[in-house]
């Protein structure tokens, strides 16, 4: 059955409060539901920001001196995150990724993974992180029913990557390999190609993953707040980068798991996968398939717009489940189409910490 939200199609809320979430219960345990936005897109993908606080600094997404984060008392607490992911699931949702800011500054997060983890109908759980923690808390992470990482990586020269994010590399590095050892598959490295920062390591981040057996997604800049279009200065059409890739090697067509936008490659004769995040130069919003949910609990509904529904306050009156479930079928309704960060660059005004990439 598909949930339409918006354009004034059929709706299981004008059942009485029980019937709709019985009725909304059954199609679940029939595996049926799809939350589908007024595009005719399958929603079943949900990126959850923990916390919008990070402990590095990348120059295209936060600056540097950067302290107005959200005040803690409008966090959504894990007891709410877990309600709302679970009304979600009712819907359709089957994917979770937990993102930040940096997640793991979000203290226990291992415990919210496996309340998560263990929601009927979500099949999968995965993490994005800067990795400076990950030493610490891969193996709980693991127990706790993550299953999937991708690390921000943009360099593997410790004076580059501290110019990048004010860190240090060692700690990232040391959280990849603590990752690996905990059985993680994939792990996937993001790299925001820049030109006349990174852009000459490429190749270099290649053979790294090679040599680690990683996935290596390349990403393009996005003009997300003052910093993402300080940096769209440094853009690196990536349909380049992959011609310079194909003098070196062959490649072939490839995929990978996951729900996200990544155009991907193999390298002939490895296992190496090579993914294109390209919103600039080839968007992807006709097959895009996912929300986010922030920290203080709104329902950004396009990474590249700022459509969105609160549902802290709602959660705070005490809505009831069939409220909360038409609260989300609100939002969806309120997805638009497409990003128009080259038509409008100057429209997005929050930085991507803020809904985690
Ligand atoms: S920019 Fe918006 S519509 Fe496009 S893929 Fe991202 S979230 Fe989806």
């Amino acid at each position: 059955m598909r949930i339409a939200a918006g354009r004034g199609n059929y709706s299981p809320f004008r059942l009485g409060e029980m019937a709709s979430s019985v009725f909304l219960t059954s199609l679940w345990l029939m595996n049926d539901t799809a939350l589908v936005d007024p595009f005719g897109r399958r929603i079943e993908y949900v990126r959850v920001s923990v916390t919008d606080r990070c402990d590095l600094r990348c120059f295209y997404c936060m600056p540097r001196g950067f302290r107005d984060f959200e005040e803690p008392e409008h966090w959504l607490s894990f007891d709410e995150i877990e309600r709302v992911m679970a009304a979600f699931a009712r819907l359709g949702t089957r994917r979770i990724r937990l993102t930040g800011g940096e997640p793991l500054v979000r203290q226990n997060l291992p415990d919210l993974a496996a309340r998560l983890s263990a929601l009927p109908g979500v099949e999968d759980i995965s993490l994005s992180t800067n990795a400076t923690r990950l030493a610490k808390s891969a193996e709980a992470l693991y127990a706790g029913g993550v299953r999937r990482i991708n690390v921000s990586l943009d360099s593997l020269k410790p004076e580059v990557f501290r110019d990048i994010t004010a860190g240090k590399l060692e700690k990232v590095l040391a959280g990849l390999m603590a990752a690996k050892q905990a059985g993680f598959r994939p792990i996937k490295i993001n790299m925001v190609v820049m030109g006349g920062v990174n852009d000459d390591e490429v190749g270099d981040m290649v053979d790294f993953c090679l040599e680690h057996g990683f996935t290596l997604r390349f990403i393009e800049t996005m003009p997300m707040g003052e910093t993402g279009r300080e940096a769209a200065g440094h853009f690196v059409d990536l349909r380049r980068v992959k011609e310079r890739l194909a003098d070196r090697f062959e490649l072939i067509p490839g995929m990978m798991p996951g729900g996200g936008p990544a155009r991907y490659v193999r390298v002939a004769g490895t296992d190496l996968h090579i993914g294109f995040i390209t919103p600039i130069s080839q968007h992807f919003c006709e097959t895009c398939n996912r929300v986010r949910l922030s920290v203080d609990g709104t329902i950004y509904t396009c990474l590249g717009n700022e459509h969105k529904l609160e549902l802290r306050p709602r959660l705070r009156a005490g809505c009831s489940e069939s409220d909360l479930e038409a609260a989300i079928l609100e939002a969806i309704a309120l997805k638009p189409e497409r990003h128009e960060f080259r038509e409008r660059p100057e429209k997005v005004v929050r930085f991507m910490s803020m809904t985690g990439g």
